[in-house]
């Protein structure tokens, strides 16, 4: 399989360079040439199959010769095998046609362990394959970091260096970084915010010199192999729930846009979808798109569900991409305007698209505590703030919809993650799951560094296990 990119300057890839480069030369992301496409036989094939296998056979179309079916699968076995749950991604029934995904059984309870877990396996693999080193680097202002360590924890090519705001980050995100043993993690705590974090990890990478010597790579949401991952859950789900016969409608609660562009891939690959709803917070640029055809940054502001407190969803972009026709040029243009003058106006072709394609609701903080009142009186079922939203957005968005349809809503973390807001919300605090035991009491290590780009790199390099060229 070929990747181009959204802004048509950079070269075409395969695979594994896309896997290993993360973001495109040209600023833009990639995208397949084309999508792989699924007989309704074939989807159908999928329920009761193990979460690992179905993997595969999702997976397998993109990255066509670069890793083996067997490779694949032995890496898609290891990643899924360290989930606390035998079904992986777990269906719960909550209503007559109402459904929760639950994506938060990986090791650090968020849903991005499900595309981290096997992203640095295949990063690993390739890696060894072809002889080479990787230094990734990343920021985060809680989950991401967590993910990160615990997928690439002792894998034998890759180091990892996370960057977080001292003392603001919980206590359980911050374990979750810094318990971890093995040599190649590193969670360095900044004395600065998370926004300093992010501009070092940014000056890491325009330092040029140090991100040749170093061999440095990125994790974070644009890289396509965590979309990939992603489109898996929506193809068991709506599999376990009698696609193709059935029709299946997801919300999705909505940040960086990755996780609902990886069900928007899903239904282009056959899989029928009735409905995606983008499900935001008060941070609802993306509701607000739909709803006037301008894309226009406001200032963030914090909720109880941070993951999706931002103002950019970078992986909007490749949907732009995509709704007009492949038009990079336009797409350019409109992230030009976007830097220049924090928005920009949809063109007809792609406004139009996107009312087809998406609907959209937003919740605000009243409607979160009473969401999560709710679903725990009507079902017993505690939803934490980002799963809230989701259910929000799905009783706004899809109150008409016929009742034969199923609605799932993507459940993207595990209330234990939110301890404060959920005691505050229904006067509970929900305990970690046992497995947990020793997050908090294991020993932490980690550097306390200055917000200094010199202090932190030269501390990258000295740890780095082996750099070779
Ligand atoms: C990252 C995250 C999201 C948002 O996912 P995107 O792919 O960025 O849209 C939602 N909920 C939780 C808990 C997350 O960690």
């Amino acid at each position: 399989m070929e990747y181009v990119s959204t802004r048509g300057e950079a070269p075409i890839l395969d695979f594994e360079d896309v896997l290993l480069a993360g973001l495109a030369r040209d600023g833009g992301l990639y995208l397949p040439a084309r999508w792989p496409t699924f007989e309704p036989d074939k989807i159908a094939s999928f329920a009761g199959r193990p979460f690992a296998d179905v993997a595969v056979e999702v997976i397998h179309p993109f990255v066509g010769n670069s890793l083996g079916r067997e490779a694949l699968g032995e890496m898609t076995r290891e990643a899924y095998g360290s989930f606390g749950h035998k079904a992986v991604t777990p269906l719960v029934q909550i209503d007559t046609n109402r459904f929760i995904l639950e994506l938060f059984h990986g090791p650090t309870l968020a849903f991005k362990d499900v595309a981290m877990q096997l992203l640095a396996r295949m990063m690993d693999h390739v890696l060894q394959k072809r002889g080479g080193r990787a230094t990734i680097v990343g920021a985060t202002s809680g989950d991401t970091g967590g993910a990160a360590i615990e997928a690439f924890r002792g894998a034998s090519n890759v180091d990892v260096f996370v960057l977080f705001p001292e003392g603001r980050v919980s206590d359980v995100q911050r374990r979750m970084m810094t318990t971890p043993p093995e040599a190649n993690v590193h969670a360095i705590a900044v004395r600065g915010t998370f926004d300093d974090c992010q501009a070092q990890v940014k000056a890491m990478f325009n330092n040029h010199a140090f991100r040749d010597r170093v061999q440095l790579s990125g994790v974070n949401s644009i890289n396509w192999a965590r979309i990939v991952a992603q489109i898996t859950y929506y193809f068991v789900a709506a599999a376990a729930l009698g696609a193709p016969h059935r029709r299946v409608s997801f919300s999705v609660p909505t940040g960086n846009f990755g996780d609902i562009f990886a069900g928007y891939v899903a239904k282009k690959m056959g899989l029928p979808i009735e409905h995606l709803v983008i499900a935001s917070n008060e941070n609802d640029i993306l509701p607000r798109t739909l709803d006037t055809g301008a894309y226009e940054m406001r200032e963030v502001m914090a909720t109880t569900s941070p993951s999706m407190d931002i103002q950019i969803s970078s992986n909007f972009e490749r949907y732009l991409f995509e709704a007009s026709g492949r038009d990079a040029d336009g797409v350019r243009r409109q992230m030009d305007a976007l830097k220049q003058a924090r928005r920009f106006d949809l063109n007809k072709k792609v406004a139009a698209a996107m009312g087809g394609d998406f609907l959209a609701a937003s919740a605000g903080a009243a409607d979160v505590v009473s969401t999560v009142r709710r679903v725990m009186s009507e079902a017993q079922y505690l939803v934490e703030p980002h799963t809230a939203c989701g259910v929000h957005a799905a009783d706004q968005a899809l109150a008409g919809q016929d009742r034969d349809i199923a609605e799932v809503v993507l459940a993207t973390a595990h209330p234990a993650k939110f301890p404060d807001a959920m005691e505050d919300f229904t006067g509970q605090r929900p305990a970690l799951p046992k497995r947990l035991d020793a997050l908090m009491s294991d020993p932490e290590r980690f550097a306390v560094l200055d917000n200094d780009q010199a202090v932190i790199e030269a501390f990258v390099e000295e740890n780095a296990r082996k750099i070779t060229g």
